[in-house]
């Protein structure tokens, strides 16, 4: 079976071959210092590097070309993404699952977790607790559960959170983090109104795939790995990969995710819309012995700053899996999208919960507001954004935009009145404060005069009351 980068099998373009090939020549390369020089003054053009480019970086230990690329990172950043950091969180409707994955306490066979599903009325209180902090944007998250979640509670779910409306509150995209299901599923959570379908691959490497999921659906490689094309199949524009950092070698899943990336633009001509880093946290009935692939924080961020240059039009996320000091690193490197007042229970918004049903420990435990402050502390742009995809600019039509640069004349205004919305609403005083100033900053950057004008104005209708204002 040879490398195909187009084939839709996922052993021929997830290939365990190139992926060996691949570190075997970074190995051979990493101290060819012109080599990498001339890499990052390529990567300059924000065009992105292949993935056995990426991987020579990841193996390079020299200082010097080290704070290169941290310097290149966040210039990329700047340029497509600013200082914008858009906010979500996620939303734990099951944990009911017939897997048998082993760092993941939901696995069918622990027996002391509760177990839980959210009735349509609990979604209403978990989301009107959402929208009280401020959040507009969800990630939803579900075991795998054919008979106690089927598709139908996750489309039946996905109308409630739409139509709620609570005092000025919206949740105005629903992104779906749920197991590999058939193009025909993946057709009716395109109707229901999804944002991106995200999935994680975990690891790419088969072997260590099959041990880690020894039982339930998930244990098939091929339907997991080929999942983002069914789901593009069934007309989902946008897809995010990522893989579970800390249970397989590192390198090896870099390399598979860059893989992956570029099998998705090759196959649909749009890449992965985003890409998250999740590294594994203790949880319950897991026994943290049997993983020892751990990686550290200097690893990790050096993935991050890679991943920007490689993937410069894909946005990354970093959940409260991280700690303040880690999420704080990697704001600079390329982040552009972090969950904020995380809960990781089935429930728990609305109440604190006595039996703990929590997936896993979250480290940033601060809650929204906080996070926004920090935020405008570090001269960040909080954004509660979800214009792109309501204007209908997905897909292909949003790389398009994004590669040209121009993608920017609508995120900066739109996260500054996205903010003014949060500061009317929901910020505590001091934070409103901080903000309204970095707002009136902000919006004197804005280049083209109509555009301003118009923001002006909106920020104004909106200490009147009006809301959702948008370009
Ligand atoms: N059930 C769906 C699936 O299997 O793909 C997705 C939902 S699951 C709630 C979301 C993600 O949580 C998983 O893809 C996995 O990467 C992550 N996860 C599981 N156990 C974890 C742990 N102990 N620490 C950190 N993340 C974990």
């Amino acid at each position: 079976m040879d490398y195909n980068l187009k084939s839709l099998k996922a052993e021929e373009f997830i290939h365990d071959g190139e992926i060996r090939d691949t570190l075997r020549w970074a190995e051979e390369h990493k101290s060819d210092l012109p080599l990498i020089r001339s890499l990052l003054d390529r990567a300059e053009d924000c065009k992105g590097l292949t993935h056995r480019e990426a991987a020579v970086l990841l193996k390079c230990e020299d200082e010097e070309l080290r704070q290169r690329m941290y310097a290149l990172a966040a210039r990329i950043k700047d340029r497509f993404y600013g200082n914008r950091i858009v906010l979500f969180a996620p939303l734990y409707l099951s944990n009911y699952c017939i897997n048998g994955c082993r760092y993941c306490p939901y696995h069918g066979q622990n027996k002391h977790i509760p177990r839980k599903q959210l009735s349509q009325e609990e979604i209403v209180r978990e989301v009107t607790a959402l929208q009280d902090m401020g959040h507009k944007r969800l990630a939803l998250e579900t075991g795998e559960d054919p008979k106690n979640c089927p598709i139908e509670y996750v489309l039946e779910s996905i109308q409630t959170i739409y139509g709620i409306h609570h005092k000025n509150g919206a949740i105005r995209r629903v992104n779906v983090n749920i197991a590999a299901t058939t193009v025909e599923n993946y057709r009716r959570l395109k109707e229901a109104g999804i944002g991106t379908y995200i999935l994680f691959q975990e690891t790419y490497n088969k072997p260590q795939y099959e041990y880690l999921h020894p039982t339930g659906p998930k244990s098939d490689y091929a339907y997991h790995t080929e999942a983002h094309d069914r789901a593009m199949e069934g007309g989902i524009d946008d897809v995010g990969l990522g893989v579970l950092f800390g249970l397989n070698l590192y390198d090896y899943d870099f390399v598979g995710l860059l893989m992956h990336a570029e099998h998705l633009e090759a196959v649909h001509g749009v890449g992965p819309h985003t890409i998250s880093v999740p590294r594994l946290r203790r949880a319950d009935d897991i026994d943290p012995d049997q993983f020892d692939n751990g990686i550290s924080d200097e690893l990790f961020e050096k993935i991050v700053a890679i991943l920007r240059i490689a993937v410069p039009y894909t946005g990354l996320i970093i959940s409260t899996r991280e700690s303040q000091a880690c999420r704080q690193r990697v704001l600079k490197l390329g982040v552009s999208q972090i969950s904020g007042g995380s809960r990781t229970s089935v429930g728990g918004y609305a109440e604190d919960e006595e039996e703990d049903s929590s997936q896993f420990e979250v480290s940033d435990r601060r809650t929204l507001d906080q996070v926004v402050s920090w935020l405008l502390d570090e001269g960040c742009i909080p954004s509660f954004c979800t214009a792109c995809y309501r204007e209908g600019r997905t897909g292909d039509r949003f790389m398009t935009l994004c590669k040209s640069g121009q993608i920017v004349n609508c995120c900066h205004p739109n996260a500054l009145m996205t903010l003014k919305e949060y500061l009317e609403d929901y910020a505590a005083p001091e934070t409103r404060e901080k903000g309204l100033r970095l707002i009136e900053r902000e919006t004197e950057k804005i280049t083209n005069p109509k555009v301003k004008e118009t923001v002006i104005r909106h920020l104004h209708d909106m200490e009147g009351g009006m809301r959702d204002f948008r370009f």
